[in-house]
């Protein structure tokens, strides 16, 4: 009891002035635990400057780093309708609309279309801020509408993936889009169009289980938790200890279940050189 008391004290006893200041200027890595320049976080695409630890970063920012001036954002229309009206310890519906608030979209993901480097793609990138990147029937039909529009354009396809899994609060909705975006993509790969896959920190549950290892190509951010259910439950299923960076990417890049570990900053040269190589035959 006694932190929460100097606490109380140490705001009262800070000046406003002195709180005002650095309000917001500096965050502390979760890396390297040292307080880094909120700018200098912003400039480098949310990783550490000190570490190299990837932090999370909003969808809109993932989609202006990938893709050259120009480009669209599509299908931000659709809303979940809440089909069970379903409550746990507040209204999913309540919860949609602070989430909404919060991000300034209506759900956990993003669709663009244009540039990136010197290939038109169709990009989907997940809002993890968005309850958990959790994907309900919005997500899943967003992300089946950019499937579409590459089968439609033969543009390539690249999805990033940030997700805790499947929506809850949709049930059965929600675990029937893993097989209707898996049948489109089975489609696409018909059709010998491209799809890369990019997974970041986390990918789990139902999103793992379906499109985020589906790609020609399956590759990570540095340090990102993937998997398909959480370490807990495993050990206690299976009832033996894990081992060190068990599910996180150069983990699972050494067993085989990932083509490659690329930072973020070479994100964008690396897709560009991988759709060049897919694309030359055709
Ligand atoms: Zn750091």
């Amino acid at each position: 009891m006694a932190w929460f008391k100097r606490q109380d004290n140490e705001i009262e006893n800070s000046s406003p002035e002195k709180r005002v200041r650095t309000e917001g200027l500096w965050v502390k890595c979760e890396g390297c635990d040292q307080y880094i320049f909120k700018a200098d976080l912003d400039n480098n695409q949310q990783v550490c400057p000190k570490c190299g630890q990837h932090h999370k970063i909003d969808a809109r920012c993932r989609v202006a780093n990938l893709l050259e001036p120009g480009y669209e954002l599509v299908d931000l229309e659709l809303k979940s309708t809440d089909p069970l009206n379903f409550y746990d310890v507040k209204s999913y519906k309540s919860r949609l609309a602070k989430a909404q608030q919060a991000t300034g979209l209506n759900d956990a993901i993003v669709n663009a279309v244009g540039r990136l480097g010197t290939h038109d793609v169709v990009l989907s990138v997940m809002e993890y801020a968005f309850i958990g990147g959790s994907m309900g029937s919005v997500v899943g039909e967003t992300i089946a509408r950019a499937v579409d529009r590459s089968l439609e354009s033969r543009r390539p396809l690249i999805i990033i993936s940030a997700s805790g899994g499947a929506r809850m609060m949709e049930g059965i909705a929600s675990l029937m889009q893993l097989a209707k975006i898996s049948s489109g993509l089975a489609q696409l790969d018909d059709a010998g169009v491209p799809y890369i896959s990019v997974l970041t920190d986390p990918t789990t549950g139902g999103v793992t289980a379906s499109f985020a290892m589906l790609g020609d190509l399956n590759i990570a951010e540095p340090g990102a938790l993937i998997g398909f259910a959480g370490p807990r439950v495993i050990e206690q299923t299976i009832r033996q200890k894990l081992p060190e960076g068990f599910q996180r990417s150069e983990f699972l890049l050494e067993h085989g279940m990932l083509d490659a570990v690329v930072p973020r900053q070479e994100l964008k040269p690396y897709i560009d050189r991988a759709l060049s190589f897919m694309t030359a035959a055709t």
